[in-house]
């Protein structure tokens, strides 16, 4: 089968199913390293470390997404308190209090997987805590919608109406993407939608879901440095990730880990 298709084979499935539990099992041990006085550099010398060990690739490394004008210069996205994604990893230290989104993609065998997860420092207040709480659930509703026979429309519908149910935004010029011969191929999938709406889900289908959600407006803008995505209004933003497998029941959650 053609490996520029939509439709992973079987065989190409064996594959991702076992880098997407690399990543998660990393993504965590990322995530745990999280702790008030270390650098988001740390994390991303971490990330790349621990996917090296694994035989695996870092994706998002060197890599030049379209319409960004240089290749991304990290391994991982650390997007901190206001920051929406595509955080470069710096000298910047993370503090108590502060909420950090992780986003994370490896090539293994040659097959790509993506993830994300939003972390919290210390004590976070509450609004913190519902934010991540929403966007986390909008995740999981978003994946249990995502079957063969429903549309990328009922994905973003699903999305949208739980993050709206917590008074939270989203940010429509971001969203999921599908994955696995790729770091990013088609289709965008957008964090919003209506239901039937939009190309039909098949079985087969690999896709990185990932609702991005504001606490404030969902307006954003690019900082020069042709990346980083910050909130307008400078107040928090969240992001979860996985990528799933599209069945004809229940999709199955590549990044789940073990
Ligand atoms: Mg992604």
């Amino acid at each position: 089968m053609s490996k520029h298709g939509m439709i992973k084979t079987p065989e190409d499935i064996a594959i991702l199913r076992e880098g997407g539990k690399i990543l998660a099992t990393i993504l965590k041990e990322v995530g745990d390293a999280i702790v008030p006085g270390v650098t988001t550099k740390y994390l991303d010398t971490l990330a790349e470390t621990l996917i090296r060990e694994q035989g695996a690739i870092p994706s998002f490394l060197n890599y030049t997404p379209e319409g960004a004008k240089t290749a991304y210069p990290g391994t991982l996205c650390v997007s901190v308190n206001d920051e929406v994604v595509h955080g470069i990893p710096g000298e910047r230290v993370l503090e108590d209090g502060d909420i950090v989104d992780i986003d994370l993609g490896l090539e293994y065998q040659g097959l790509f997987v993506d993830m994300a997860m939003a972390v919290p420092i210390g004590e976070v207040d509450a609004s913190a805590k519902k934010l991540l709480m929403a966007t986390r659930e909008a995740l999981e509703a978003g994946i249990r919608v995502a079957r063969a026979g429903n549309t990328l429309g009922d994905i973003g519908y699903a999305i949208e109406g739980k993050v709206r149910g917590y008074g939270f935004t989203v940010v429509e010029e971001l969203g999921g993407h599908g994955v696995g011969y790729a770091p990013h191929e088609e289709p965008h999938i957008a964090n919003y939608g209506e239901q039937g709406k939009g190309m039909k889900l098949k079985a087969g289908m690999v896709l990185a879901i990932e609702p991005i959600v504001n606490e404030g407006t969902r307006f954003v803008k690019l900082l020069p440095d042709g990346y980083t995505f910050v909130t307008r209004d400078h107040k928090r933003s969240a992001q979860f990730e996985h990528t799933i497998l599209i069945t004809d029941g229940d999709a199955e959650i590549l990044t789940k880990g073990s």
